[in-house]
């Protein structure tokens, strides 16, 4: 069995949603959102390391949800993230253990990703090297330039919205980032910094259910999944 981590990068602010407390660490009824998103991949096969990247002043409050989560076989570790996402990830990748395989990274703020999706995304991972989860466009795509001109209308039926967990083979991940520091990339995404060394990663189609809480209706929708069990 290969030996599996996972890093949630949870060091943004919550400026879009309008809120003090970074949106990881808003709870809804009662648990918060961090905590709700670990507990999907807890019981994935093989999982043993999780690594949070959180801004310094909730390195406490993310101890706290480590120990109300407390599960023996998995190891648990919080670090300092960066003023980027894709400097949170870099830093939790110095932390990963030699033993470990493939890499899971999956956003603090998804708690509705399925079980079921997060290990059909590992089996991918491990056959193709990379697997990211997502859902084809729904909305029609529009490339515009500097004044907001619409230059090009991308084919929808090729276009998909790509969420996470996005999954690679350790070592593809740690070349893809390694090669996104000395070009002074900065992508939006992993499977970004993946492809521009040529990896394969493999599309897997998830659930809308799995959306990025970013925007004040985004957590009554939350609210509302909790409560009728959606
Ligand atoms: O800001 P965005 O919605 O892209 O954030 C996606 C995830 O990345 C969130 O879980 C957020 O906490 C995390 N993040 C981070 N470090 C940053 C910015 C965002 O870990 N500097």
């Amino acid at each position: 069995m290969e030996k599996k981590a996972v890093i949630i990068p949870a060091a943004g602010s919550g400026t879009r949603l309008g809120s003090d407390i970074p949106k990881p660490y808003i709870k809804i009824l009662g648990k918060t959102i961090l905590q709700r998103s670990i507990e999907r991949f807890i019981d994935v096969e093989g999982l043993t390391q999780v690594i949070v990247a959180t801004s310094v002043n909730y390195l406490k409050d993310c101890q706290e949800i480590f120990e109300n989560i407390n599960y023996s076989n998995i190891s648990f570790q919080v670090i300092v993230g960066g003023t980027e996402r894709q400097y949170s990830i870099e830093n939790a990748l110095n932390e990963l253990s030699d033993d470990v395989s493939l890499v899971a990274i999956h956003d603090a703020v998804r708690p509705f990703v399925d079980s079921e999706q997060i290990s059909n995304c590992f089996k991918a991972a491990s056959e193709f090297g990379g697997a990211v989860l997502g859902v084809p466009a729904k909305d029609t795509i529009k490339k515009v330039d500097k004044e907001n001109i619409i230059k090009e209308t991308p084919d929808r039926s090729e276009l998909w919205q790509a969420q996470t967990p996005q999954i690679f083979k350790k070592e593809l991940l740690k070349e893809a980032y390694k090669f996104a520091i000395d070009n002074n990339f900065l992508g939006t995404d992993d499977a970004s910094l993946v492809e521009r060394i040529g990896g394969h990663i493999k599309m897997i189609e998830s659930s809308r259910n799995n959306f990025k809480i970013t925007y004040p209706l985004d957590l009554r929708v939350a609210e509302l999944i909790i409560e009728n069990n959606l």
